[in-house]
């Protein structure tokens, strides 16, 4: 989701808790006073201090107002190109600790992974470790605690639960802004436009006027709002014509979106190859190159987009060529079936792995958006050709793929009944004033 680098001051615990409030809730207070007794039972004479010290200590993330406990309890925020050892002097703690705890692979492979804006959690007694915690993903957190022996170490289990959410709004200017405004994600806008890929150009189609909404899946840890997760159902009104669509689970675990009535969304071809291209050339034959200065037929279309956007398979095929071809650049060339090939040219560089004779899916990876070749600026050029004859891909009707089989049809329409039901409570009139969360 939003990983960005935060670079602070190292200031405690206070600064941290109004940033990051949500990552540490009830289970944090619970890991601490876990190692606190942990640590406590190994350090003779300390035990008892420790115990009553945590009967008192009322939240971990006011370690000020707890006098009675021997131990500093040290919040670290990552900043950037900081190293373990970097920390551990800053703190001045014990730098044989520090090799103890690398001496332990599960524990080094923790602490060789520092992002900025990451927080480590730490206690010690004049600078000899007693505990450390650190989240290492969204559901898991390591604790160390020191014992007799040595450094022990445990993961703990934060798991997510799944809510169910609505949203629903106009736009006004983008996509992204809109659902934003709605309360909903980044993420959730572009879940919204994988959805209608295959229907409406949210790039250069979208206009104010246009609605959207959608039910979706939200995941939740302690009672937090951790992020939001895929659609469930969703409706696109694009130019006063409706789309619907709705997530079905196949028997295989799969997910795939169909209508209402069990129609595929998805098509043999992807509209664009490009997900947030702008179309700025569009389908030529007599177009006066911007280059070369004369009229040469643009039989593609081009797509700008800063490089290093993904380019993907407009369907699946075989890479016919993947290499450097005169006035291309970069190219790539896809083989489908029915004597189909698709041509994207001027790529910055190609997929990792991708090779002649390869067969790749739709949506499959293949480059990134560059200006190799003759290009007066990065864009992907995109050619269509049925039988080696050049045809403007934004004017050709593609398949449906499949509908939903007859046998899952009953399942399917049982499964939908409540999303559907749920979406149109939120598209009605009385519910569509603004998203809900
Ligand atoms: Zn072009």
């Amino acid at each position: 989701m939003h990983q960005r680098a935060i670079e602070l001051p190292f200031d405690g615990a206070a600064t941290l808790a109004l940033r990051q409030p949500r990552r540490f809730g009830v289970f944090a207070c619970c890991i601490i006073a876990g190692v606190v007794f942990g640590a406590a039972g190994s350090m003779v004479g300390q035990q008892k201090a420790s115990r009553s010290a945590l009967a008192q200590m009322p939240v971990y993330s006011a370690p000020a107002a707890a006098p009675v406990s021997p131990f500093e309890q040290i919040e670290v925020t990552i900043r950037r190109n900081d190293t373990m050892d970097a920390i551990f002097r800053r703190l001045e703690l014990s730098l044989s600790d520090l090799a103890a705890l690398r001496s332990v692979p599960e524990i080094r492979k923790s602490l060789d992974r520092l992002r900025p804006g990451d927080v480590i959690k730490l206690s010690h007694l004049n600078g000899e470790l007693a505990s450390m915690v650190r989240r290492v993903s969204v559901t898991e957190t390591l604790s160390v605690t020191r014992q007799a022996e040595g450094f022990d170490h445990s993961i703990i289990e934060n798991p997510l639960e799944t809510r169910q959410a609505a949203i629903a709004g106009g736009i006004a200017s983008s996509l992204f802004r809109s659902v934003s405004e709605a309360g909903g994600s980044e993420q959730l806008a572009v879940d919204l436009a994988e959805v209608f890929r295959y229907d409406i150009d949210f790039v250069n189609e979208v206009q104010p006027g246009d609605r959207f909404a959608a039910v979706y899946e939200q995941a939740w840890q302690d009672g937090e709002f951790v992020q939001d997760g895929g659609i469930l159902a969703a409706e696109f009104v694009n130019e006063g014509r409706t789309y619907r669509a709705v997530r079905y689970v196949m028997p295989d675990g799969t997910t795939e979106f169909y209508t209402p009535d069990g129609r595929s969304l998805r098509k043999a071809f992807l509209r664009f190859p490009v997900a947030f291209g702008r179309v700025s050339s569009g389908f030529n034959m007599a177009r006066r190159h911007p280059i070369l200065n004369r009229v040469r037929a643009h039989k593609g279309i081009d797509f700008a987009a800063p490089i290093g956007t993904p380019v993907k398979a407009a369907a699946d095929g075989r890479v016919q060529l993947r290499g450097v071809q005169g006035g291309y650049g970069n190219v790539v060339i896809l083989a489908h079936s029915g004597g189909v090939t698709t041509l994207y040219g001027h790529l910055s560089r190609f997929a990792n792995g991708l090779r002649n004779g390869d067969r790749v899916k739709q949506g499959q990876l293949i480059g990134y958006i560059g200006m190799t070749g003759l290009s007066t600026g990065p864009h992907l050029h995109y050619e269509y050709r049925v039988n080696g004859v050049h045809r403007d891909p934004s004017r050709i009707k593609h398949t449906p793929a499949e509908p939903i089989p007859a046998r899952l049809k009953a399942d399917f329409l049982e499964k939908t009944r409540p999303l559907l039901a749920r979406l149109d409570g939120v598209t009605s009139p009385a519910g569509s004033v603004s998203g809900a969360r």
